[in-house]
């Protein structure tokens, strides 16, 4: 059994990023950009007025004069118009500031009359008025390398004339569930028997940090229907198998890894829930024999000085469903998202004040499952990992590391779900 930290570090060291690929904006949310990017325009990109109002002079702008309306400039094309001393352009947000005017007055601040205005106010220089590049300059970096892109980035992008933008590659996964006992939902249970959740649960989890399913399995506890239901799903990055890594007779997954070739890296971590985890992969020039050569999304060829680029990854997540969840997130998830480039791998974490007393005396790290409300920290249901309620109700994870003992009303760095 090895430490949880020395497990995440072993498949951090395995994973590389897949090959960046080009997208337009609108199929980049929540991936990671492959470069850093720098503005290629000044942000504004040329003098413009904040308000609906009056092109002015300032210094000719005293309360209770009158100006002259030479003309009117709204957002768009640019009038070539040029305010003197005594006169103003009737001007929209938006639009760009006519040459002379260094000042806008709201149109609140000032009387109409006829095609004059009489000021209510005094005006100061640069009033109303946005300045070219005085939110962002040319060459200024808006984007870095790994990076996840988020509905303002793209905005921002966009704004910047980028139609496409380069992000890190798509992970291709395969989900097999393993167990005698499990039935698809929607079917006919019998005494002994439970309905399968463990795919479902991974699924969503995979689709919520951006990777692809492209294949999800049952397969019961029986070893030829394993190497076959492994041998199509390694054709994708990353495989996970649910239940059957434990010791018990019917455990027969690791023994079914071997046969197609895989090497196991990670076989128990000291987590809990979790401790069954199990980490390897499949060589890309695994001697296992491959029913049909990988089509799309299957396993790429190697490129050159990264071999680990197509090999498949396995992961032996626990059936308990509360193991699989936390063990996913804790060295599935990181692994996905540095195959998609990302650089932060972490789930987002914050302070919070603990609402019971909680120790560990156990002899594995014990991520306590509960909900976190008003920045109060209360866990919730049973802290057993079968318990899916208790899971379903929670949306934070403390993990009380071992020997260490924490009394109510601490403040303690909780991992966020959502
Ligand atoms: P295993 O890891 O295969 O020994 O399974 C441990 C426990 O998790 C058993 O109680 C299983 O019935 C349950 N379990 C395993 N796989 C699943 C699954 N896909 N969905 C729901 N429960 C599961
Ligand atoms: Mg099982």
């Amino acid at each position: 059994m090895i430490s949880e930290e020395e497990a995440r570090r072993k498949i951090l060291e395995a994973i590389r990023p897949l090959p960046a690929r080009t997208v337009s904006l609108s199929d980049a949310l929540d991936c990671f950009s492959a470069q850093d990017v720098l503005a290629q325009l000044p942000m504004p990109s040329f003098d413009n007025s904040a308000m609906d109002g009056y092109a002015v002079v300032a210094s000719a702008c005293r309360t209770g004069e009158r100006l002259q309306i030479i003309g009117e400039q709204p957002a768009g094309l640019d009038q070539h118009l040029r305010v003197s001393d005594g006169e103003a352009v009737r001007i929209f947000t938006g639009a760009p500031m006519p040459a002379g005017a260094d000042a806008v007055v709201m149109q609140e601040d000032i009387r109409r009359d006829g095609n004059e205005i009489v000021l209510n106010v005094d005006v100061d220089a640069g009033e109303f008025v946005r300045r070219r590049g005085c939110d962002l300059s040319e060459g200024q970096k808006i984007l870095s390398e790994g990076e996840r892109i988020r509905a303002a980035t793209l905005a921002l992008l966009a704004s910047q004339d980028f139609s496409e933008i380069a992000i890190g590659g798509e992970v291709d996964v395969s989900i097999i569930s393993t167990g005698d006992e499990l039935v698809t939902p929607g079917t006919k249970i019998k005494q002994g028997q439970i309905y399968e959740s463990n795919s479902v649960l991974l699924n969503a989890m995979l689709k919520r940090c951006g990777a692809i399913v492209k294949l999800v399995e049952h397969c019961r506890d029986e070893h030829k229907s394993l190497i076959e239901a492994m041998k199509r799903g390694i054709k994708n990055h990353i495989l996970i198998i649910s239940g059957g890594v434990s010791v018990g007779e019917h455990d027969l997954v690791k023994d079914a890894l071997h046969e197609v070739g895989a090497q196991i890296d990670i076989w128990r971590v000291a987590i809990k829930p979790g401790k069954p985890f199990l980490f390897g992969r499949v060589p890309s020039s695994s001697p296992s024999p491959q029913s049909s050569p990988p089509g799309r999304g299957g396993r790429e060829a190697p490129d050159e000085g990264s071999i680990l680029a197509a090999d498949c990854f396995v992961f032996g997540l626990p059936g308990n469903p509360v193991s699989a969840f936390v063990t996913f997130l804790q060295f599935v998830q990181p692994a996905i998202l540095k195959m998609m480039g990302a650089t932060n791998l972490n789930l987002p974490q914050v302070p919070a004040k603990l609402m019971v007393d909680l120790a560990n005396d156990g002899d594995r790290p014990h991520y306590v499952r509960g909900k976190l409300e008003d920045g109060k920290f209360t866990p919730i249901g049973r802290q057993e990992s079968h318990a899916l309620f208790g899971l379903s109700q929670s949306n934070a994870l403390l993990r009380v590391a071992v020997g260490e003992s924490l009394e109510m009303g601490a403040i303690v760095n909780l991992q966020l779900l959502d």
